[in-house]
């Protein structure tokens, strides 16, 4: 590490998983210098991935959650400003919600997104969003007192709080704009796959109308649809999307609630010493040379290690995002993403064993496999990850495919 180079303070804001994983990144790379990490909740960092399986089902204890507690925070030496929002930015100050001001030498950016609301949407405790653990507290306590949910948007999260919320004999109903849930991610044939999965389980899918206004419906949450339909239930949760938590960077000339564009290796663009890391972020990708913002886990940490490793003056390694990973887990089963399905212009079933179970669809650009999505075929999906960075032709994985299935 070349010490001319390596700034003295690096103060990261998020304390959430991209957060976490860069200061521990810059101590396991040997970063000697003054680290403050800045988190807006009370809570010592913890994973959200279970926010939607096993803490929201009860299966988990709480702590289970943590990705690290107070005494694991201080093995980092690291200073901790929890419950405190950065509130504001220069080019050398973070100001936080406590009046702190925090003088950096390198600013890390990790404060993740919120849940997109409803235009009309009301204060009521029996209408949630999911992205906290405190949301998750709330939920699943008006889930235990519930016979039925009603879902507002059939993203990745929903699709898990109606496996969780099924699983615990709740009656659910998910209203979806989209002709088909998931489409817009996963197209239409696997979109479509996707609303089997929760058909075959119970749930009740209404697609191709969108939620025009909450309406009284006594102790019940009420929804009127476009299409003049109205439908009631013991509570409901919100999952439109989500909106990038920047707001607070407009100190630095940089737009609120968009992505923050970055270089490929997280230098927010136009900003000397910013970087960003995580859901907010938007990295430019080697390959394409585009811009893609991720919301999923292991990006996050990826992103994460990159961003440390550069501060630190450390060899980078692999480069973050090569090929995008993400998991669900719904109804037993283990949905598994890689690559860039939005590129695709044709979707083909590479396995189909006659149940979801292990079925496989690659997405194909320019006759090549950009994308692959499995339902609880971990094998063949690992196998198709290395052909999405090898770029491989259709010949190439039609092969491949058969080998797999022999
Ligand atoms: C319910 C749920 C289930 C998920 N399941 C999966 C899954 O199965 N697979 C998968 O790949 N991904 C999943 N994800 C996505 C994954 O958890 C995220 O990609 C990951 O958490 C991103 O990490 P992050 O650090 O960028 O953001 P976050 O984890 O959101 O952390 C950001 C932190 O910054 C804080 N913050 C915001 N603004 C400020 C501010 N001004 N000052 C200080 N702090 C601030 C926030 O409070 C938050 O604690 C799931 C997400 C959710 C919500």
């Amino acid at each position: 590490m070349s010490s001319a180079t390596v700034p003295g303070h690096v103060v990261v804001v998020g304390a959430g998983l991209a957060g976490l994983r860069t200061v521990e990144t810059l101590r396991a790379e040997g970063y000697a210098g003054r680290i403050s990490l800045v988190g807006a909740e009370p809570h010592p960092p913890y994973d959200r991935p279970p926010l939607s399986k096993e803490i929201l089902a009860g299966k988990w204890p709480d702590e289970r959650a943590t990705l690290r507690d107070t005494a694991g925070l201080a093995e980092l030496d690291v200073e901790v400003h929890l419950g405190v929002a950065a509130t504001g930015v220069d080019e050398e100050t973070v100001e936080l919600s406590d009046g702190t001001r925090l003088g950096y030498d390198a600013l890390v950016v990790a404060t993740g997104v919120h849940a997109r609301r409803l235009p009309f949407q009301p204060e009521h405790p029996k209408i949630h969003m999911l992205r906290t653990f405190d949301d998750c507290v709330s939920l699943r306590s008006s889930l235990a007192a519930a016979h039925s949910l009603l879902l507002i948007g059939a993203g990745f999260i929903g699709a898990e709080v109606a496996a969780t919320a099924r699983a615990a004999g709740v009656e659910v109903t998910i209203v979806e704009a989209l002709p088909l849930p998931f489409e817009r991610v996963l197209g239409e044939q696997m979109g479509e796959l996707c609303a089997r999965l929760q058909r075959d389980n119970g749930a009740t899918v209404r697609a191709g109308v969108r939620p025009e206004g909450f309406i009284d419906a006594g102790d019940r949450v009420g929804v009127r649809l476009v299409d003049g339909t109205e439908l009631s239930a013991d509570c409901a949760v919100v999952g439109i999307g989500t909106v990038p938590d920047n707001g607070w960077l407009a100190g630095l000339g940089l737009a609120p609630d968009q992505p923050l564009s970055c270089d490929s290796r997280g230098l927010v663009d136009g900003t000397p010493g910013v970087y960003a890391v995580g859901d907010v972020a938007a990295w430019r990708q080697l390959a394409r040379g585009d811009v893609l913002r991720l919301e999923h886990w292991t990006s996050a940490t990826e992103q994460a290690r990159v961003v440390a490793r550069r501060i630190a003056g450390a060899e980078i390694g692999r480069e973050a995002d090569v090929v995008p990973y993400f998991w669900s887990d719904q109804y037993g089963l283990k949905l598994q993403l890689v690559g860039r399905p939005e590129l695709a212009e044709r979707v083909e079933v590479l396995h189909d064993p006659g149940t979801l179970k292990g079925t496989v669809g690659g997405y194909f650009a320019e006759g090549r496999l950009v994308a692959a999505l499995g339902f609880h075929a971990p094998r063949p999906v690992m196998r198709y990850r290395r052909l999405v960075e090898a770029g491989a032709d259709e010949a190439e994985v039609r092969e491949t495919a058969l080998r797999l299935a022999s």
